[in-house]
Protein backbone atom coordinates (compact mmCIF):
# COMPACT_ATOMS: atom_id res chain seq x y z
CA UNK A 1 0.00 0.00 0.00
CA UNK A 2 1.00 3.58 -0.72
CA UNK A 3 1.96 6.28 1.63
CA UNK A 4 -0.83 8.56 1.92
CA UNK A 5 0.28 12.03 1.17
CA UNK A 6 0.16 14.41 4.66
CA UNK A 7 -0.12 18.05 5.02
CA UNK A 8 -0.34 19.52 8.20
CA UNK A 9 -0.69 23.72 9.13
CA UNK A 10 1.72 24.47 11.97
CA UNK A 11 -0.70 27.71 13.33
CA UNK A 12 2.30 28.21 16.06
CA UNK A 13 1.33 30.80 18.27
CA UNK A 14 -0.69 33.11 15.67
CA UNK A 15 -4.50 34.12 16.07
CA UNK A 16 -7.57 35.45 17.42
CA UNK A 17 -11.07 33.41 17.73
CA UNK A 18 -12.49 35.46 15.06
CA UNK A 19 -9.31 34.87 12.72
CA UNK A 20 -9.57 30.99 13.51
CA UNK A 21 -12.95 30.62 12.84
CA UNK A 22 -12.26 32.14 9.75
CA UNK A 23 -9.53 29.99 8.74
CA UNK A 24 -12.10 27.17 9.64
CA UNK A 25 -14.67 28.60 7.29
CA UNK A 26 -11.94 28.91 4.27
CA UNK A 27 -10.48 25.35 5.33
CA UNK A 28 -14.38 24.20 5.51
CA UNK A 29 -15.66 25.54 1.74
CA UNK A 30 -12.48 24.17 0.27
CA UNK A 31 -13.01 21.25 -2.25
CA UNK A 32 -10.10 19.19 -1.80
CA UNK A 33 -9.22 15.54 -2.96
CA UNK A 34 -10.64 12.66 -0.49
CA UNK A 35 -8.84 11.03 2.60
CA UNK A 36 -7.49 7.97 0.85
CA UNK A 37 -5.32 10.79 -1.60
CA UNK A 38 -4.34 13.68 1.28
CA UNK A 39 -4.51 13.43 4.83
CA UNK A 40 -4.84 16.87 6.21
CA UNK A 41 -4.25 17.78 9.77
CA UNK A 42 -4.54 21.49 11.45
CA UNK A 43 -2.50 22.44 14.64
CA UNK A 44 -3.60 25.67 16.25
CA UNK A 45 -2.66 26.97 19.47
CA UNK A 46 -3.62 24.69 22.24
CA UNK A 47 -6.20 27.46 23.79
CA UNK A 48 -7.86 26.99 20.57
CA UNK A 49 -7.69 23.16 20.10
CA UNK A 50 -11.50 22.40 21.10
CA UNK A 51 -13.01 25.39 18.97
CA UNK A 52 -11.30 23.91 16.20
CA UNK A 53 -11.99 20.41 16.76
CA UNK A 54 -16.38 21.29 17.22
CA UNK A 55 -15.90 23.35 13.91
CA UNK A 56 -13.47 22.05 11.59
CA UNK A 57 -14.69 19.42 8.95
CA UNK A 58 -14.47 15.74 10.15
CA UNK A 59 -12.21 14.87 7.12
CA UNK A 60 -9.61 16.96 8.35
CA UNK A 61 -7.98 16.04 11.80
CA UNK A 62 -6.54 18.34 14.88
CA UNK A 63 -3.03 18.04 16.38
CA UNK A 64 -1.57 19.79 19.14
CA UNK A 65 2.09 21.48 18.86
CA UNK A 66 3.71 19.78 21.89
CA UNK A 67 2.83 17.69 24.80
CA UNK A 68 4.44 16.71 28.11
CA UNK A 69 7.14 13.90 28.66
CA UNK A 70 5.46 11.86 30.65
CA UNK A 71 1.80 11.33 32.79
CA UNK A 72 0.24 14.92 33.88
CA UNK A 73 0.98 16.42 37.04
CA UNK A 74 3.25 19.67 39.15
CA UNK A 75 4.32 20.83 35.74
CA UNK A 76 3.25 24.33 35.65
CA UNK A 77 2.04 25.46 32.13
CA UNK A 78 1.97 22.44 30.70
CA UNK A 79 -0.22 19.96 28.71
CA UNK A 80 -0.47 16.10 28.89
CA UNK A 81 -0.70 13.75 26.25
CA UNK A 82 -3.25 12.50 28.22
CA UNK A 83 -5.52 15.75 28.25
CA UNK A 84 -5.15 15.64 24.31
CA UNK A 85 -6.68 12.05 24.49
CA UNK A 86 -9.50 13.17 26.84
CA UNK A 87 -10.00 15.94 24.65
CA UNK A 88 -10.16 13.90 21.39
CA UNK A 89 -7.00 15.28 19.55
CA UNK A 90 -5.57 12.40 17.69
CA UNK A 91 -1.85 14.00 16.36
CA UNK A 92 0.86 16.37 18.28
CA UNK A 93 3.66 17.82 16.94
CA UNK A 94 6.95 17.28 18.41
CA UNK A 95 10.53 18.29 18.44
CA UNK A 96 10.12 21.10 16.22
CA UNK A 97 13.07 23.11 15.87
CA UNK A 98 11.62 26.53 17.31
CA UNK A 99 11.26 24.44 20.68
CA UNK A 100 14.44 22.78 19.89
CA UNK A 101 16.48 25.86 19.71
CA UNK A 102 14.45 28.36 21.98
CA UNK A 103 13.59 25.80 24.67
CA UNK A 104 16.66 23.47 24.29
CA UNK A 105 14.60 20.31 23.85
CA UNK A 106 17.44 17.93 23.42
CA UNK A 107 17.24 14.77 21.01
CA UNK A 108 17.03 13.06 23.89
CA UNK A 109 13.65 14.86 25.34
CA UNK A 110 12.08 14.60 22.08
CA UNK A 111 12.50 11.01 21.92
CA UNK A 112 11.12 10.96 24.99
CA UNK A 113 7.78 12.55 24.45
CA UNK A 114 7.31 10.75 21.28
CA UNK A 115 7.65 7.65 22.46
CA UNK A 116 5.06 8.57 25.62
CA UNK A 117 2.63 10.53 23.39
CA UNK A 118 2.56 7.12 21.30
CA UNK A 119 2.06 5.23 24.75
CA UNK A 120 -1.24 7.44 25.59
CA UNK A 121 -2.66 6.52 21.87
CA UNK A 122 -1.44 9.63 20.08
CA UNK A 123 -0.06 10.39 16.63
CA UNK A 124 2.98 12.15 16.22
CA UNK A 125 4.15 14.37 13.25
CA UNK A 126 8.56 14.25 14.84
CA UNK A 127 10.25 17.07 13.49
CA UNK A 128 13.76 16.95 12.54
CA UNK A 129 16.49 19.22 10.49
CA UNK A 130 19.61 21.11 10.17
CA UNK A 131 20.93 24.45 10.85
CA UNK A 132 22.53 26.68 8.03
CA UNK A 133 25.90 26.53 9.80
CA UNK A 134 25.55 22.22 10.14
CA UNK A 135 24.17 22.18 6.19
CA UNK A 136 27.61 24.40 5.09
CA UNK A 137 29.77 22.35 7.59
CA UNK A 138 28.70 19.13 5.57
CA UNK A 139 26.87 17.55 8.86
CA UNK A 140 22.98 17.69 7.33
CA UNK A 141 22.65 13.82 7.68
CA UNK A 142 24.50 13.03 10.99
CA UNK A 143 22.17 15.87 12.43
CA UNK A 144 19.23 14.74 11.53
CA UNK A 145 20.25 11.16 12.03
CA UNK A 146 20.98 11.78 15.45
CA UNK A 147 17.56 13.15 15.71
CA UNK A 148 15.72 10.10 14.13
CA UNK A 149 18.28 8.04 16.25
CA UNK A 150 16.50 9.52 19.64
CA UNK A 151 13.43 8.72 18.70
CA UNK A 152 13.79 5.10 17.10
CA UNK A 153 15.70 4.36 20.39
CA UNK A 154 12.59 4.87 22.18
CA UNK A 155 9.54 3.62 20.09
CA UNK A 156 9.23 0.35 17.96
CA UNK A 157 5.77 1.05 16.87
CA UNK A 158 6.12 3.65 13.37
CA UNK A 159 2.78 3.19 12.25
CA UNK A 160 1.30 6.67 13.98
CA UNK A 161 4.67 8.56 13.34
CA UNK A 162 5.18 11.04 10.36
CA UNK A 163 8.40 12.47 10.39
CA UNK A 164 9.09 16.08 8.93
CA UNK A 165 12.22 17.21 7.81
CA UNK A 166 12.18 20.98 8.42
CA UNK A 167 15.67 22.57 7.46
CA UNK A 168 15.81 25.43 10.03
CA UNK A 169 16.74 27.82 7.57
CA UNK A 170 13.99 27.13 5.42
CA UNK A 171 11.23 27.99 8.52
CA UNK A 172 9.86 31.21 7.85
CA UNK A 173 12.47 32.46 5.78
CA UNK A 174 11.11 32.20 2.50
CA UNK A 175 13.89 30.68 1.42
CA UNK A 176 12.45 27.18 0.34
CA UNK A 177 14.94 24.03 -0.22
CA UNK A 178 14.81 23.44 -3.39
CA UNK A 179 13.09 20.00 -4.61
CA UNK A 180 16.56 18.40 -5.11
CA UNK A 181 17.99 19.31 -1.62
CA UNK A 182 14.50 17.94 -0.06
CA UNK A 183 14.71 14.91 -1.84
CA UNK A 184 18.19 14.05 -0.91
CA UNK A 185 17.46 14.31 2.37
CA UNK A 186 14.15 12.47 2.19
CA UNK A 187 15.86 9.27 0.65
CA UNK A 188 18.26 9.43 3.01
CA UNK A 189 16.40 9.17 6.00
CA UNK A 190 14.26 6.59 4.42
CA UNK A 191 17.41 4.59 3.85
CA UNK A 192 18.74 5.63 7.63
CA UNK A 193 15.02 4.17 8.30
CA UNK A 194 15.63 0.65 6.54
CA UNK A 195 18.90 0.39 8.05
CA UNK A 196 18.06 1.58 11.37
CA UNK A 197 14.71 -0.19 11.96
CA UNK A 198 13.28 -2.24 9.30
CA UNK A 199 12.54 -2.37 5.52
CA UNK A 200 8.76 -2.14 6.19
CA UNK A 201 9.66 0.90 8.53
CA UNK A 202 11.44 2.79 5.56
CA UNK A 203 8.69 2.00 3.52
CA UNK A 204 5.99 3.15 4.88
CA UNK A 205 6.66 6.17 6.86
CA UNK A 206 5.76 9.13 5.86
CA UNK A 207 8.39 11.55 5.42
CA UNK A 208 7.48 15.34 4.92
CA UNK A 209 8.95 18.41 3.91
CA UNK A 210 8.60 21.44 6.01
CA UNK A 211 10.04 25.11 5.38
CA UNK A 212 8.39 27.75 3.50
CA UNK A 213 6.23 26.01 1.40
CA UNK A 214 3.61 27.97 -0.09
CA UNK A 215 1.14 27.72 -3.19
CA UNK A 216 3.71 28.61 -6.23
CA UNK A 217 6.23 25.75 -4.77
CA UNK A 218 4.31 23.23 -3.36
CA UNK A 219 3.70 21.55 -6.88
CA UNK A 220 7.59 20.81 -7.53
CA UNK A 221 8.30 19.89 -4.45
CA UNK A 222 5.39 17.01 -4.06
CA UNK A 223 6.55 15.42 -7.00
CA UNK A 224 9.52 14.06 -5.43
CA UNK A 225 9.67 10.56 -4.71
CA UNK A 226 10.16 10.85 -1.08
CA UNK A 227 8.71 13.49 -0.07
CA UNK A 228 5.02 12.59 1.36
CA UNK A 229 3.67 16.01 1.95
CA UNK A 230 4.17 18.99 3.84
CA UNK A 231 4.29 20.54 7.50
CA UNK A 232 3.25 24.12 6.84
CA UNK A 233 3.61 27.40 8.87
CA UNK A 234 2.73 30.83 7.39
CA UNK A 235 1.11 29.52 4.42
CA UNK A 236 -1.43 27.23 6.59
CA UNK A 237 -3.22 30.48 7.75
CA UNK A 238 -3.84 31.58 4.57
CA UNK A 239 -6.68 30.20 1.91
CA UNK A 240 -3.02 28.83 -0.20
CA UNK A 241 -3.34 26.36 2.45
CA UNK A 242 -5.61 24.85 -0.09
CA UNK A 243 -3.79 24.55 -3.05
CA UNK A 244 -1.32 22.96 -0.70
CA UNK A 245 -3.36 20.25 0.37
CA UNK A 246 -4.26 19.65 -3.66
CA UNK A 247 -0.54 19.23 -4.24
CA UNK A 248 -1.64 16.14 -3.27
CA UNK A 249 -2.64 15.31 -7.11
CA UNK A 250 0.85 14.94 -8.45
CA UNK A 251 1.07 11.84 -7.20
CA UNK A 252 -1.31 10.19 -8.71
CA UNK A 253 0.24 11.21 -11.87
CA UNK A 254 3.61 10.00 -10.70
C1 LIG B 1 6.94 25.26 10.37
O1 LIG B 1 6.95 26.06 11.28
O2 LIG B 1 6.77 24.05 10.61
C2 LIG B 1 7.13 25.76 9.01
C3 LIG B 1 7.40 24.91 8.07
O3 LIG B 1 7.02 27.12 8.82
P1 LIG B 1 6.99 27.92 7.41
O4 LIG B 1 6.14 27.13 6.46
O5 LIG B 1 6.41 29.24 7.76
O6 LIG B 1 8.41 27.98 6.94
Amino acid sequence: MGRTFFVGGNWKCNGTSEEVKKIVATLNDAQVPPQEVVEVVVSPPFIFLPLVKSTLRPDFHVAAQNCWVKKGGAFTGEVSAEMLVNLGIPWVILGHSERRQLLGESNEFVGDKTAYALSQGLKVIACVGETLEQREAGATMEVVAAQTKAIAERISNWADVVIAYEPVWAIGTGKVATPAQAQEVHFELRKWLHANTSPEVAATTRIIYGGSVNGGNCKVLAAQPDVDGFLVGGASLKPEFIDIIKSAEVKKCA
